[in-house]
């Protein structure tokens, strides 16, 4: 019999319908099971995938966890538009997530090639899953280029070159007048950068939510407006207490997967597992341009600024994305007029005749892992599977990931192989 057939009848919860769950569902339902997604948002992508800085990044591989960025962290505490900002009231979780970051820091150089390595095969799997499921997203595969205004940083950038390399990814080094080649509208006085031209960008929410669209016509059920209270395992099966409106329904399937960004580490720990996920916040604008004289204005190339440490990304001819910040205060969704100044701040210094007067502030919170990696794969209990902690790179890796995960739910229900002759199932 095929596998498919066997898969059919069993049904997988995916907790969680941000980019994570909804590629995590795609790769599960070309594998044949049954689907079921569940969130407490009333439409997939309202969350941390809902208007991010747009880039599929694998030239953005570097983990934080460094000697230099601690220094520089501790630096911009004590800045006020810095592009980190820490609330310093006593948390446990906050405290024992920087121990851990600190000790990921041997790891530093594995965990950035192991990343791009991802951030490249996520590509292949994000533009199937677009052009099977027909999603348009504004994808621009104009490269992504990052651009330095400081000499010391641009030695360092080299060395994240080095470590990109050994992942096969291509970062071309530029002088400062290589930058302005590539993206003419750039002013600042860059001491020079390096493109990235495989790297690309698109809109996270518009993808997320098409894809999902496309999967709820093939057969995935939604679950949305319900939150998940209870989720507990057992060797045969999965049990969940979700509340729509107010009301409880238990449901019981046969495996779940956790992709609920912030929300996984209080379901991990419910099913017997730590997933360390840190809400570090980040901000956006986006700036709607309606007139021609701001459409030319303003950069089509996918920029990253290492002194602002504010990305980029141009969605449509009518539509740029600025995003930047980490501010670790915990989960907390308030948008703060004094982070959005800097966005808006930085379009004005670079790109003064690009208006702001329309644009849309945001803020998100990434699901960070200490060691800045996604957790992936299998739980303690057999029936547990993860596709979370993506960080600052969800968008560039859940493609992958989802893959992966995938391929491990399918091996943890393959059916046992038999006796030949006896028809029993194997002891083994
Ligand atoms: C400012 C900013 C800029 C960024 N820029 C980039 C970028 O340029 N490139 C890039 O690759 N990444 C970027 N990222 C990161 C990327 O956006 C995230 O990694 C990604 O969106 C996380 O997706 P997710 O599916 O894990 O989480 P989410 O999108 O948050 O999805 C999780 C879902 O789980 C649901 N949920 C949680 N708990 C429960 C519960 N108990 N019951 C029911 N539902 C629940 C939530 O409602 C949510 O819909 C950026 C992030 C920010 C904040």
């Amino acid at each position: 019999m095929p596998h498919h057939a066997l898969r059919k009848d069993t049904h997988i919860a995916i907790l969680g319908a941000g980019i994570t769950g909804i590629t995590m569902a795609s790769k599960l339902l070309d594998r044949g099971f049954q689907v079921t997604v569940i969130d407490r948002q009333r439409y997939p992508a309202m969350e941390t995938s809902y208007a991010n800085g747009g880039q599929l990044s694998a030239s953005n591989a570097e983990v934080w966890n460094s000697i230099g960025t601690v220094i520089k962290g501790l630096k911009w505490m004590l800045k006020k538009d810095a592009p980190l900002s820490m609330n310093l009231a006593p948390s446990w979780h906050k405290y024992s997530w920087i121990a851990e970051f600190l000790a990921a820091i041997p790891r530093h150089d594995a965990n950035t090639v192991e990343t791009a390595r991802l951030a490249q095969m996520a590509r292949g799997h994000l533009m199937d899953m677009a052009s099977k499921a027909g999603v348009a997203f504004d994808i621009e595969t104009r490269g992504i280029l990052h651009f330095y205004e400081d000499a010391r940083e641009f030695e360092a950038g080299r060395r994240s070159t080095d470590l990109l390399r050994k992942a096969g990814l291509d970062r071309k080094e530029l002088t400062a007048d290589g930058v302005r080649a590539i993206e003419p509208t750039i002013t600042a006085d860059v001491v020079g950068g390096f493109f990235t031209e495989s790297d690309f960008t698109g809109d996270i929410h518009k993808f997320t939510k098409g894809l999902a669209r496309y999967l709820e016509a093939q057969g995935v059920k939604f679950l949305m407006n319900t939150s998940v209270t209870r989720a507990s395992a057992t060797l045969t099966g999965v049990d969940i207490t979700a509340s729509q409106n107010g009301t409880a329904q238990q449901m019981s399937f046969d495996g779940v997967v956790v992709s609920a960004g912030v929300g996984s580490r209080d379901l991990a720990a419910q099913l017997g597992d730590r997933v360390n996920v840190y809400p570090v916040k980040g901000y956006s604008i986006t700036v709607n341009m309606p007139d021609e004289s701001a459409q030319d204005a303003a950069p089509w190339v996918s920029l990253l600024d290492e002194k602002a440490k504010i990305v980029t990304s141009r969605l449509g001819k009518d539509r740029l994305r600025i995003a930047g910040t980490a501010e670790f205060s915990g989960a907390n969704y308030d948008i703060r007029a004094d982070r959005i100044k800097p966005l808006l701040s930085w379009c004005q210094h670079h790109f003064p005749d690009v208006p702001t007067d329309n644009s849309v502030p945001w803020a998100g919170l990434r699901p960070m892992m200490p060691n800045m990696m996604p957790r992936l794969g299998r739980g303690k209990n057999p029936r547990v599977f993860y596709n979370t902690g993506h960080g600052h790179l969800g968008w560039t890796l859940s493609a992958a990931t989802a893959q992966i995960v995938a391929a491990d739910v399918a091996e943890a229900f393959e059916p046992r192989p038999t006796f030949s002759g006896i028809g029993r199932p194997s002891a083994a």
